[in-house]
């Protein structure tokens, strides 16, 4: 290895004296602005991936740059620790979550820490401490106490492998979003945070984002699904009741011919109490409770029905309809109920040709008639009495204020957005702190008890209740109102819990008392650059920003959104596929680390291009970026021991070339880094300096250099060094070291560029062929012959000129006028 530069000893060098003089420890100072830099923390499955280094690399130079641009930054590290991976592999490898989840930590801040990052490992959280966790119970609490945490009955997600309930956000295409088993529908007893109070906060409050990804806000818009229409109710005579539905097109309520419900729907059962549907109805419902949502709603899938020969009113016409339940209606969205419009919904008209029940157009589309075919578009009413002739957006206003005047309905905004399902029937998370008591019904744990502590010895593997309810000694306890027999919850909580706060514990991580301390977040937050994978769009984004709204409402915090700034990074794949075990194609980062050391990991992954695209593991790529730390650390030695000699006559313009160079190349770097993160552009610029660098080497060499040159290629490499420094960290303080300089070159001043200095002097040159004028070309200053020559062969004019002639002689008069005398 003796050809190659001493990685090893150069990066354990560097991270030991960050490390010993601390040099990435920050304190508040109100005098600076500040940074806060910060990656999706990860869990602690295992060693990190190549996707986990993508993601922390890519935060380590916009933190790195940041630094040196003055500000005060914070970026710290800790660990996702609570949750099923950790549990399943323990329970895989019979040992304690616990035990099993630290080893895995300490292997992975190994890792990290080889990669030369500037955390503050002094603010590291860890969300399965005792005293994390606290917290997280303590903001379970808030929550309860005003409204926002609240325990019901209802249809949730059971995933039968995973043996625990699922948020929605959590089930994706109607799978586990772990696992990928299908999920099933369970009636159970669950908690559940009050998010869909905050559905139009969530929409609105977008616009006070900075730079978002438009992707990921699409996602939570979708999500979120908010749609405007009208509540309207269909009366039922036989109960004497009426049933609301929402819809988006009131205009269409005249091509009502039938009315769902929803199997789960209460009214169901009353409906059909006692009459000869009853057996009917109870049968299908268990068939229906059976498929998955996605099999219910999907546009492709078959719909089921069955007529419970009851009728509503419809509270126009007055005409009676008749009631069917279908799987395609949910219970728990809109309220339950549908009116439907065939002739204008594509899964009411599916299911009217299926039972052959009556369709009816009300609304013409704008090109022509009713072709018999489902129109879901706008169009003019017909067939709708005195609205007949209105289009569709007038229509629906005035359909709105009607049924408002007669007291049948009225404008409405509906959301598709559930409240967010926390209970888990496992137990590695935090216990929810609440306490049944015979006496005083559900009793919150007082904050002065926390943390509920997770007991150690329970038998965790999952049987469908929680772990902890088999633990005797965990669920007695006394009444914290009354002082009798009481039982505590045995639920825990979701993990994305855990992770909608970690932010905020980074700004003080020391407090024992509190999450954290007021005057801390306000110096830190909100964080200004967070880095992470798109796949959070909706489920830890989402659940961060509903939590600080929270958190700012109650007072605790005086900002609206967490974060400012979201980059989201994409994967890293080899041989066309996303890295996995299951597939075999994993790169270790441990390995190549030993191997090429940190600096080519981390220019490679930054190199492969835009780092928002995602990027192709390669062998040879990691070896070219080896290659280049390898002439970079040559050129500085050489540039090092270079001779000079006074008597050596000075170059003008290669002087003025290589400055101009430089200051281009600080220029772009810059540019590339700072605006939209194209490190990639940003490694190029730096490249075409180490060229121009070599090649001035040559030049040198032969013609000898005098002092003056000497010093302008020890600047010139420092600057390169310089900026070398966000991308390969360790290399280019060594070569900063080597250089002379005593102080650290990750806290030195970012370097400036010279604007004047940079530009490329042109000067306009005529081209004459046989000394008449043909064409004008530019070229920079000083040209050389052969240069100028060049350009002008490539000047169409002059290709048109010269035809198939042959050149005989070429007179140049520099920065004036080049001659080509042709036959
Ligand atoms: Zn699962
Ligand atoms: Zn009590």
């Amino acid at each position: 290895m003796s050809n190659f530069y001493p990685f090893e000893e150069i990066e354990k060098k560097w991270q030991k004296a960050w490390e010993e003089q601390r040099i990435f420890e920050t304190t508040e100072d109100p005098g600076r602005k500040k940074f806060y830099v910060l990656e999706m923390f990860p869990y602690p499955s295992g060693d990190p991936h190549m996707g986990h280094v993508k993601n922390y690399v890519i935060g380590d130079v916009i933190a790195r740059y940041f630094i040196r641009k003055g500000y005060n930054v914070l970026h710290p590290m800790g660990f996702d620790a609570f949750g099923l991976p950790a549990e399943n592999a323990a329970i895989q490898h019979g040992i304690h979550p616990a035990v099993w989840t630290y080893e895995k930590i300490d292997r992975m801040r190994e890792v990290l820490k080889q990669l030369g990052i500037t955390y503050d490992w002094r603010r590291e959280v860890i969300t399965c401490d005792p005293g994390y966790y606290k917290f997280t119970q303590w903001f379970f609490l808030q929550f309860y106490k005003n409204g926002l945490a609240y325990k019901k009955e209802g249809p949730v997600n059971w995933c039968p492998s995973c043996a625990t309930v699922l948020a929605n956000e959590q089930v994706v295409d109607g799978a586990c979003e772990r696992c990928g088993t299908p999920v099933e529908k369970k009636l159970l007893n669950q908690w559940y945070f009050r998010i869909t109070k905050y559905a139009e906060a969530l929409l609105e409050e977008m616009k006070l984002l900075g730079n978002w990804p438009e992707r990921v806000l699409t996602m939570q818009r979708n999500w979120i699904g908010k749609s405007e229409g009208a509540n309207i109710d269909f009366f039922q005579p036989d109960l004497g009741e009426k049933i609301t539905v929402f819809t988006t097109r009131p205009d269409t309520i005249f091509g009502v011919t039938f009315f769902v419900l929803a199997p789960e729907h209460p009214l169901v059962e009353r409906l059909v109490r006692g009459t000869p549907k009853e057996e009917e109805v109870r049968k299908f419902k268990e068939r229906i409770s059976k498929k998955s949502e996605i099999e219910r709603t999907s546009d492709l899938s078959d719909k089921e029905g069955l007529a419970l020969e009851k009728d509503v009113v419809h509270p126009i016409t007055g005409q009676r309809i008749p009631i069917w339940v279908a799987d395609y209606v949910l219970l728990e969205y809109g309220s339950g109920a549908v009116m439907g419009v065939p002739a204008h919904d594509e899964r009411d008209f599916a299911f009217a040709k299926k039972y052959g029940l009556p369709i009816i157009p009300v609304i013409q589309p704008p090109n022509g008639d009713w072709d018999g075919e489902c129109y879901s578009g706008d169009g003019i009413m017909i067939n709708s009495g005195a609205f007949s002739g209105l289009p569709s957006e007038e229509g629906k206003k005035k359909i709105i204020a009607f049924l408002k005047e007669q007291g049948l309905g009225d404008a409405a905004v509906s959301y598709r957005l559930r409240d967010w399902l926390i209970s888990r029937q496992r137990y590695w998370g935090a216990p929810i702190p609440i306490i049944y008591c015979e006496q005083c019904g559900e009793v919150p744990v007082p904050e002065k008890d926390l943390p509920v502590l997770l007991p150690e010895n329970v038998d965790f593997r999952p049987t469908g209740p929680s772990p902890l309810a088999l633990c005797e000694s965990f669920v007695n306890t006394t009444c914290p109102q009354c002082g009798g027999p009481a039982r505590r919850e045995t639920d825990t909580m979701d993990t994305f819990v855990c992770s909608s706060w970690y932010y905020l514990r980074y700004c003080s991580p020391w407090e024992k008392d509190r999450p954290f301390n007021p005057e801390h977040v306000r110096y830190w937050m909100p964080v200004d650059q967070y880095i992470g994978g798109v796949e959070h769009a909706i489920l830890h984004l989402l659940y961060s920003r509903f939590f600080v709204k929270v958190l700012n409402d109650l007072g605790l915090v005086p900002f609206r959104e967490p974060f400012t700034n979201l980059f989201a990074q994409g994967m890293v794949t080899k041989d066309g596929a996303k890295m996995s075990k299951s597939k075999g194609n994993t790169v270790s980062p441990r390995e190549i680390i030993q191997k090429y050391g940190t600096d080519t990991v981390r220019l490679f992954i930054l190199f492969a291009g835009p780092p928002e695209l995602d990027m192709e593991w390669s062998d040879q790529g990691v070896e070219g970026a080896f290659r280049f730390l390898n002439r970079v650390w040559n050129i500085a030695r050489e540039i090092m021991d270079m001779q000079s000699d006074q008597q050596v006559p000075i170059d003008e313009n290669w002087m003025k070339n290589l400055e101009r160079k430089v200051h281009q190349t600080i220029f772009r770097v810059d540019r590339d880094t700072r605006e939209r993160f194209h490190f990639n552009t940003a490694i190029s610029a730096i490249m075409e300096l180490v060229n121009e660098l070599s090649e001035s080497l040559r030049f040198l060499s032969e013609k000898g250099a005098h002092p003056e040159e000497k010093n302008l290629m020890t600047w010139a490499l420092k600057q390169l060094v310089s900026v070398l420094n966000p991308f390969a960290p360790h290399l280019s303080e060594e070569i900063w070291s080597l250089l002379g300089e005593k102080s650290f070159l990750s806290l030195a001043p970012w370097p400036e560029y010279d604007a004047e200095k940079m530009l490329t002097e042109t000067v306009t040159i005529v081209v004459q062929i046989n000394g008449k004028v043909r064409s004008k070309i530019e070229a920079s200053r000083d040209a050389s012959k052969e240069a100028v020559l060049e350009q002008a062969l490539r000047d169409d004019k002059v290709q048109n000129w010269l035809d198939q002639k042959k050149i005989q002689k070429v007179i140049y008069v520099p920065n004036k006028l080049i001659n080509l005398v042709v036959r």
